[in-house]
């Protein structure tokens, strides 16, 4: 039990997938999320999360880490480090999954279903009276035990989804940059995957359990995930989490309106290095970016400690003029 006079210490995460080179995207999360943990004298967390076997290698952490270091952030807990919450590696953490979704289907909230992606593609897009759900991911929840056994015969591989309840589900939070968000689930998402059916736990699910289990109270990234948020509150909710603070900062774009993504390989942060840049020189763009800088000039992170207001990051994106990056020195 926490008294008034006590002060939760900030606990923050970066949680990157090792899919690929990391890019001046990603490298912008990053240090937001290390500038407002640090400003506020919290802990940071890195956390890699590499739960898609399919696209996850082990040497893009490696290339992760170092680009990290590289740039002049650093964190108090993770898989290089160790720390009082680890594993800090999603594929070391799957039982803990498992027993989320196991407490979940203890009461009843959770159903086998076998809709294939085209079949939800489908029904989400057929002229129909109801939403979503009630044309797909409802039919499963209704089947009986034997059209489940039917299912499972023909040899369909179901995925887990979890069942919202049959009526309105209003969630409304306040984002430190988007400000009060409202949505209900039963008309955006409907009863959403928990677990895929090649066995792989969902996103979502691992988001929640591990944010939940690794205390944090703070969560900044890309307002890409803004849609996810009403997902993952619900979640902590159900599993008996406290849902921490939300800032969803705006997403780089090139000037033709693109988010930068690994696709813009020039800006990976190892052939940004490779050409010359310097570390602070990026820093520096970036922080111009965030208007904690008037123009871009080398800077170390710890110059820029105090400047990051993500209160002021409400705009849904911020471009980049890829054009004007130093290709060399
Ligand atoms: N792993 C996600 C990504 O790299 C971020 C998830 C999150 O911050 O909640 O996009």
């Amino acid at each position: 039990m926490v008294k008034s006079d006590q002060v939760v210490q900030v606990r923050a995460r970066f949680a990157p997938s090792p899919t690929g080179e990391m890019h001046l995207g990603n490298a912008w999360t990053a240090l937001l999320a290390w500038l407002d943990v640090r400003q506020r004298q919290g802990r940071l967390v890195l956390r890699i999360e590499d739960l898609d076997p399919d696209r996850s290698r082990p040497h893009w952490t490696a290339q992760l880490i170092e680009d990290l270091h590289w740039l002049g952030l650093d964190w108090d807990e993770g898989p290089d480090i160790g720390g009082p919450c680890a594993p800090y590696m999603q594929d070391q953490r799957r039982s803990l999954y498992t027993t989320a979704l196991e407490q979940l289907a203890a009461v009843g909230l959770v159903y086998h279903c076998y809709c294939t992606r085209a079949e939800v593609r489908a029904a989400a897009t057929a002229p129909h009276g109801g939403t979503d759900r009630e044309q797909c991911a409802n039919r499963c929840w209704l089947l009986n035990e034997h059209q489940h056994l039917q299912l499972k015969l023909a040899g369909r591989k179901p995925c887990v989804r979890i069942h919202l309840p049959d009526v309105p589900v209003p969630i409304q939070f306040v984002d430190r940059c988007a400000g009060v968000v409202t949505e209900d689930m039963g008309q955006t998402t409907g009863d959403f995957v928990l677990r895929r059916a090649d066995g792989v736990h969902a996103y979502q699910l691992a988001v929640v359990v591990d944010d939940g289990l690794m205390g944090i109270t703070d969560v900044l990234r890309g307002n890409d995930l803004l849609p996810s948020t009403a997902r993952q509150i619900w979640l902590h909710h159900l599993l008996g989490f406290t849902p921490p603070r939300f800032a969803h900062v705006p997403l780089l774009i090139d000037t033709d309106g693109h988010r930068l993504s690994k696709r813009h390989a020039v800006l990976s942060i190892a052939a940004l290095r490779t050409q010359g840049q310097q570390a602070g020189e990026i820093i520096g763009l970036l922080a111009a970016l965030a208007g904690m800088l008037p123009v871009p000039r080398a800077i170390h992170p710890t110059q820029l400690l105090g400047r990051l207001d993500p209160g002021c990051l409400c705009q849904p994106s911020v471009v980049v003029d890829v054009a004007t990056i130093r290709a060399g020195p």
